[in-house]
């Protein structure tokens, strides 16, 4: 499904070297968590994965299905079945959430050469998934994150992320900052949405996370490679022995 090799990438205006030649292989349907101590560029991965134009890629590839991402414009990538939750959702003021929640999808639809989605069929499907993740229909009213809670806009880009249906999707610290009924509500959204044909990978500083989202396989990133890989057990060792030990180890 995901396989990045020797990705290496900076800051775009400065010789930063935040990635250091970093390989990773996502399994398709496998949930797989990043772990690793603040600064180990754990969102610098995510943004390269987008996109994003401040972070230059200087060497390496991630290959979705074959295909290298790297060389796609962030929306192409969208389309090819990537979706990114970030640790800071944006805030939209006057765009609606169903105005772009619509963009979203028929642009996505248009780069796969699907007709745009019939605006009663749309209405439908947001209103079920909204149900489902307990968001209001004044919540769909307003504006994209505007004035919402942490919790609020968690629970957003996980209704953005199960009407895209993406491949592969990635959530960077999507946790932080929340109250563990939201933590559930984002735990129960990736939980439904698992399936034997979308991969996951879980961006996490802290190990609270996996506990309601079992992850198979937990990979520790550390100055921008992983460093060490294991099952569910290694997060726990983490959480017990905290990161020095081992990333001492491996330095
Ligand atoms: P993490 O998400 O693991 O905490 P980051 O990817 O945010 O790590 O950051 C990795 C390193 O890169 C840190 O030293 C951080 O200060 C630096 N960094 C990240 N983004 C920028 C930026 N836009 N400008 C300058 N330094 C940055
Ligand atoms: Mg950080
Ligand atoms: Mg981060």
């Amino acid at each position: 499904m995901l396989e990045i090799k020797n990705l290496t990438a900076k800051i775009a205006d400065e010789d930063k070297q935040i990635l250091n030649g970093l390989n990773l292989t996502v399994e398709k349907g496998q949930v797989a968590a990043i772990m690793g101590p603040n600064g180990s560029g754990k969102s610098t991965l995510s943004y390269v994965l987008a996109g994003r134009s401040d972070y230059e890629v200087t060497e390496g590839e991630a290959l979705l299905d074959g295909v290298n991402i790297l060389e796609m414009d962030p929306d192409e990538r969208a389309a090819a079945g990537l979706f990114l939750a970030f640790q800071y959702p944006i805030e939209i003021p006057g765009v609606g959430q169903m105005t772009f929640l619509k963009a979203a999808i028929n642009s996505q639809r248009k780069k796969q050469g699907l007709e745009e989605m019939p605006t009663p069929e749309f209405i439908k499907l947001v209103n079920a998934h909204a149900k489902k993740l307990g968001i209001s229909n004044d919540m769909l009213k307003r504006s994209v994150n505007v004035g919402f809670s942490g919790g609020e806009k968690k629970r957003n880009e996980i209704l953005q992320m199960s009407l895209l249906a993406p491949k592969l999707a990635i959530l960077d610290e999507t946790d932080s900052g929340l109250d563990i009924d939201a933590l559930k509500v984002v735990a129960d959204g990736v939980n439904a949405m698992r399936s034997p044909d979308r991969s996951f990978l879980v961006i996490t500083h802290y190990q609270r996370l996996l506990d309601y989202i079992k992850p198979d396989i937990v990979h520790v990133l550390s100055a921008g490679r992983i460093i060490k890989s294991g099952g569910p057990e290694l997060a726990l060792e983490l959480e017990a022995n905290g990161y020095a030990d081992i990333v001492g180890r491996a330095a």
